[in-house]
């Protein structure tokens, strides 16, 4: 059962035509019009499903016009669906003007959950997850690319950008000059699809990786930064005392996991302390 008069929020697939969920399915082809970034490309996936609900363009350069448009429609009576070319819309993606616009209208926006190439990536890269930033797409120009990257210098969560074929390799050299080429990165790349690649390493090792062969650099990629490396100084010696004692009564997991709790400190620095130097 449709809301009348609502915008459902829809995320259609990263690359597998398979990610479509069952929900997302019928509301496309339930709902009044669908509102699509491209509505060529979109056509392909409607298809695909059989799902013949009119379109709409919205689209950056019309997205406020075409917002009050929708509004309108909603305020009729009729339902709407967004969606964009992939993945979830609003991220990295038009329709934040249309959500907003519907919250202040009081018209119900319900999302449709499913892909998105950020937390895809995330889901299997092996890096820290309990806190990450998802900064999007770095600024082109390279001295504000810079000015960005510098600013994660002393940054200890997991940092996500969407990255372009055209700059995945310049972008790599930038981090390493900002940040250092021992820094953790994961790269991955052609989520969901027949060359789906995790490759992981130090910056100058994904540097090297992405240089060897032109095939590495095309495709879609997600570009994770592991959080800067807890210094040793950052452990105050109390918190290693006790770390050092605990270690023998406990599974230096466990102990490790105390300490942190206790001093506000990261477990995983405590542990590989504990592993170097106790
Ligand atoms: N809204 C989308 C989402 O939820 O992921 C993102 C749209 S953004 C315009 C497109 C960027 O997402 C690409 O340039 C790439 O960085 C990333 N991306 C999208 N699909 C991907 C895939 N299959 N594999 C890797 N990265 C992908």
């Amino acid at each position: 059962m449709l809301i009348q008069g609502g915008l459902y929020v829809v995320a259609t697939p990263i690359g597998n035509l398979d990610d479509m969920t069952k929900r997302a399915i019928e509301v496309l082809t339930h709902v009044d019009v669908i509102a699509a970034e491209d509505t060529r490309h979109s056509q392909k996936l409607l298809s695909h499903y059989s799902i013949s609900t009119p379109l709409l363009s919205l689209h950056e350069h019309n997205e406020q016009q075409r917002s009050e448009q929708l509004i309108a429609k909603m305020q009729q009576g009729q339902s709407i669906a967004l969606i964009s070319d992939a993945g979830t819309p609003l991220i990295s993606d038009p329709g934040y003007q249309l959500v907003n616009l519907c919250t202040r209208n009081n018209i119900r926006v319900t999302p449709i959950p499913g892909p998105s190439a950020l937390i895809t990536a995330l889901s299997a890269a092996g890096l820290p997850t309990d806190r990450f930033i998802f900064e999007g797409f770095l600024p082109v120009k390279s001295a504000a690319r810079d000015k960005s990257l510098s600013k994660l210098l002393g940054e200890s969560a997991t940092v996500v950008f969407y990255e372009s074929p055209r700059r995945i390799l310049t972008t790599v050299e930038a981090i390493i000059s900002e940040l250092g080429e021992d820094r953790r990165l994961v790269l991955a790349k052609e989520l969901t699809k027949a060359f789906e690649t995790f490759f992981s390493g130090t910056a100058a090792q994904c540097r090297d990786w992405l240089a060897e062969d032109d095939n590495h650099q095309r495709g879609e990629f997600v570009l994770m930064v592991g959080g800067a490396p807890q210094q040793l100084e950052d452990l105050p010696p109390d918190a290693l005392a006790l770390l050092a004692l605990l270690k023998n009564e406990l599974a230096l997991k466990k102990a490790a996991a105390i300490v942190a709790q206790h001093y506000g400190l990261k477990k995983n620095a405590l542990y590989k302390h504990a592993l170097e130097h106790l």
